[in-house]
């Protein structure tokens, strides 16, 4: 709704009630107490149907394992209030590119680490990456260059 009404050749006054008229449609809204009584319902759900690759989460668990479930990039190590640690596991090359499920794909990683590494945000270094494989490693920065590339 304009506020400042010099451009206005004519009496502005005379449209201002078509205006509001204009913006109202379309945005009636529910009365008070029926969204009220919506509010401590569930949120509508529908149902979807996903095809998941089926990993097997042997070699992940013992690569978190075998880093006390600490970040190979930053050392971060969350422990959670039931005293267990929580971390996850990074396949270098991912599964839906084709890379395999083993444990030199793996890395243990926090979850914001994790996050740049899917996105190709950040290279790997050898010292970081110790029980990955060399070849994988440099699949991973090959794609961060390309994505830096096109990213400037
Ligand atoms: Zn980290």
């Amino acid at each position: 709704m304009p506020k400042d009404y010099c451009d206005f050749g004519i009496n502005a006054s005379y449209y201002l009630p078509i205006f509001e008229l204009v913006r109202d449609v379309g945005r009636e809204t529910a009365p008070p107490e029926e969204v009220d009584a919506r509010r401590d319902e569930a949120p509508d759900r529908i149902e979807t149907r996903t095809l998941r690759i089926i990993r097997d989460t042997v070699w992940a668990e013992r690569v978190k394992e075998e880093h006390d479930h600490m970040c190979q990039i930053c050392k971060t190590r969350i422990e959670l209030n039931g005293g267990e640690a929580y971390a996850e596991a990074h396949h270098v090359v991912p599964l839906k590119e084709g890379g395999p499920d083993v444990k030199e794909n793996i890395m243990c990683v926090c979850p914001n680490h994790h996050a740049m590494l899917d996105d190709k945000i950040r290279r790997l270094t050898p010292e970081k990456t110790v029980g990955v494989a060399k070849a994988y490693v440099r699949w991973h920065n090959r794609k961060v260059a390309i994505t830096k590339q096109t990213a400037v």
